[in-house]
């Protein structure tokens, strides 16, 4: 097992702290979740990112309660689906998530998605802020909100959003939106860390050069740029080995000239939905 105090935390503007890299359950079939949970639980992951709409909570859940490790030592963020945005529907779909989930309270809850069409961000965050103001969540976020959505957002509501978690890798890497959540005291999380295996990682050569000088793989290199970048990750895999290779990234260190030359790499490539129109 690894030691989960190697991995640094990162202090949100809830004055909760995160741990800057976990576990990502997208895309695990129910069936795999558990196991694949425990493992990364037993390798020394304490934070797990789902969401309602991964049809996973209750085998995160499972493997939580079968862990045996401390609640207070965990991170453990959801997500509430747009087909559940709205007053009279939010708080329902939290209950049926912390209920599956076995839990007391969520560390953060998100926003998946925009979904500008439905127009239900600024009633669907009043609901959020009752959910963070009874303590049923330590912090509330977005996800996939672009400066538009923010701005929003943070017009008509009393409480900024900790984190806004956005597609960003190498290939697709939102500057202006990292400084625009930056600007307002947002943290940013990655999602798709990896880029999602859409493209080869090692065919970039301010990533293969890294790997090669570290004896790392261009996965760690990668992983290891976004926390030196100060955002949160969570790769997902559901293989123990490669579980704990994503885990083995803070024995060594990138230099300012290796971190910008894989900032130089950015080509706009989105691998995931554009959020003006994923309702
Ligand atoms: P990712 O970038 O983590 O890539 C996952 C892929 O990379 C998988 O195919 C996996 O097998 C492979 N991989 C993982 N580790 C590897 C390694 N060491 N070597 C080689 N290949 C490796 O993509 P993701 O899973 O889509 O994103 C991570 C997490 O982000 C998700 O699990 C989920 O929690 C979150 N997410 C959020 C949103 C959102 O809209 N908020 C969208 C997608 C994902």
């Amino acid at each position: 097992m690894t030691n989960p105090h190697t991995v640094p935390s990162i202090r949100m503007n809830s004055q909760t702290t995160i741990p800057q890299l976990g576990f990502g359950v997208y895309l695990l079939e129910p069936s795999k979740t558990q196991g694949a949970t425990e493992e990364a639980l037993e390798l020394g992951y304490r934070h797990i990112d789902t969401a309602s709409i991964y049809g996973n909570e209750s085998e995160v859940g499972a493997a939580i309660a079968a862990s045996g490790v401390n609640r207070d030592e965990l991170f453990i963020t959801s997500k509430l689906w747009n087909s559940d945005q709205g007053t009279s529907t939010t708080g329902a779909a939290f209950d049926r998530s912390l209920d599956k989930l076995g839990l007391g309270y969520v560390d953060l809850y998100l926003i998946h998605w925009p979904a500008p069409a439905l127009s239900k961000v600024g009633e669907t965050w009043a609901v959020l802020e009752r959910l963070f103001d009874e303590g049923r969540t330590r912090a509330i976020g977005v996800s996939n909100f672009r400066p538009i959505d923010l701005e929003q957002l943070i017009a008509k509501s009393s409480i900024v959003p900790a984190v806004n978690q956005i597609e960003l890798h190498p290939l697709f890497q939102q500057r202006e939106l990292q400084e625009e959540n930056r600007k307002h005291g947002i943290l940013t999380q990655a999602w798709g860390p990896l880029g999602q295996g859409l493209y080869d990682l090692s065919s970039l050569t301010s990533v293969s050069d890294c790997a090669t000088e570290y004896g790392k793989t261009p996965q760690q290199v990668v992983l290891r740029w976004h926390v030196q970048e100060q955002r949160v990750v969570f790769p997902k895999s559901a293989h123990r080995p490669r579980l704990a290779e994503n885990f083995d990234i803070f024995d060594f260190e990138l230099t300012p000239e290796q971190i910008a030359a894989i900032s130089q790499e950015d080509k706009g490539q989105r691998g995931g939905p554009d959020p003006a129109e994923l309702n």
